[in-house]
């Protein structure tokens, strides 16, 4: 039995050094690595979800960042950590360097949505097929899903890549302001991008959408609402005959969404309202939508209800999507391939939440290859009962280490 495990790591080893491209009789070897090691990844996320980091919540953050540091170090990274001001906590990345020409880039957040003591009241838990606990698919089973793949190649001895670099931010759940410049400038030296958000199927994600704001705002004039009504300009009145002309701002066909959700004005009952605003959320994923959406605004917000009122529109651009494209879909296809030699289907997927990939993303750019929802199979996100599913571990860690090895040998089509 000795012989039989050490005689099959020397023909990994040996095939994953060669140049030859990924043999199909190796795959379900390494899927037997990636099971064998589904214990020690459950390990750390247990060690990872065990302390609360939400967003801005610095000690439980320098903690967990301090545990990726020397993890990254053990793993034979060269680590640096820089302030990811404005935001609490550090951007860790780690650089390896190996023997080869793909430059690959794996990354994802280490904070979650949830308040200091959930941990504490609900910590990590295995319960049949499933593992629960605070941010354990959002995103720290993605974060083990690096770390692992990582000792997974280690263990294969895997140097053929250029660089591998792990990108590991404090602030995703708020907008990622103090990591995106990091995110963009990491990634335009890549070949490839893997993020490792969890998809809820066994899916790798080849567009997201992007996230605007659209403020309408508008101007009238108070007078008392009792003995001088027409003397004023009613803000409100106007800023609800707007929102019922904009409500169609979207374009189902192209996937955008335009849905108004704050309204704010008026102070007193007794007074005609000066003031009115409203903002809507703006989901897309088409690039033109942004400037064709407060166009459109513009153009109908100028059919006023009430003389004398002053509308304005403006929007305020959020994260961008990643847009479909090519170099995405080809990525999805290798994907496929190599999940079929573990008899396993994998679907390229769109999805609606807006991610770091799309900072990651370069539109025009053939260059990084960018791939989604590389973590592991979980749902609930954001909730109490947010859990992973186990039975995923082990093809999405095959997954990674394949795609590399893969994409850094000279035969890269599938
Ligand atoms: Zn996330």
């Amino acid at each position: 039995m000795l012989m039989r495990r050490s005689s099959i790591a020397a023909a990994l080893s040996f095939s994953f050094l060669s140049c030859s491209a990924f043999a199909t009789d190796l795959a379900p070897q390494l899927l037997k690595k990636a099971e064998a090691e589904q214990k020690s990844y459950l390990a750390t996320v247990k060690e990872l979800v065990d302390i609360d980091t939400g967003t801005g919540q610095a000690l439980g953050l320098k903690t967990v960042s301090a545990m990726l540091v020397e993890r990254l170090k053990g793993l034979g990274a060269e680590v640096t950590t820089t302030p990811a001001t404005p935001s609490a906590g550090d951007n860790i990345v780690g650089t390896f360097k190996g023997t080869g020409s793909k430059n690959f880039l794996l990354m994802v957040h280490y904070d979650t949505v949830f308040g200091p003591g959930t941990a504490a009241k609900r910590p990590f838990k295995l319960d049949g097929e499933r593992a629960y606990g605070p941010g354990v698919a959002d995103a720290k089973g993605g974060v083990a899903m690096i770390l692992h793949s990582l000792q997974l190649l280690q263990d294969q001895k895997f140097n053929d890549f250029g660089t591998l670099t792990v990108l590991f931010n404090p602030d995703e759940e708020t907008g990622s302001a103090g990591s995106k410049k990091i995110i963009a400038e990491l990634a335009r030296q890549q070949d490839y991008v893997f993020s490792y958000e969890p998809p809820d199927t066994d899916a790798v994600t080849v567009a997201t959408n992007g996230i605007n704001g659209v403020f309408l705002d508008v101007k009238g004039k108070s007078s008392h609402a009792g003995s001088a009504p027409e003397a004023g300009r009613n803000a409100a009145m106007e800023l609800a005959h707007q929102m019922l002309q904009l409500k169609d701002l979207g374009d189902p066909a192209k996937g955008t969404t335009v849905n108004w959700t704050l309204v704010k004005s008026g102070e007193k009952r007794n007074i005609i309202p000066s003031s009115a605003s409203a903002e809507a959320d703006m989901r897309y994923a088409d690039l033109s939508e942004t400037d064709r959406v407060l166009a459109d605004a513009q153009r109908i917000a100028a059919k006023k209800l009430i003389d004398g009122t002053e509308v304005t529109l403006r929007l305020e651009k959020g994260r961008p999507p990643l847009a479909k494209n090519p170099g995405s879909e080809e990525l999805a296809k290798v994907a496929q391939a190599l999940y079929r030699k573990i008899g396993r289907n994998i679907e390229p997927i769109a999805m609606r939440f807006g991610t770091d990939a799309g900072y990651a993303y370069m539109p025009g750019s053939a260059k990084p290859a960018v791939l989604e929802t590389m973590g592991v199979v979980g749902a609930g996100l954001h909730a109490d009962d947010e859990y992973i599913e186990l039975s995923s571990i082990a093809p999405r860690l095959y997954l990674t280490v394949a795609l590399i090895t893969r994409l850094s040998g000279a035969d890269v089509a599938p």
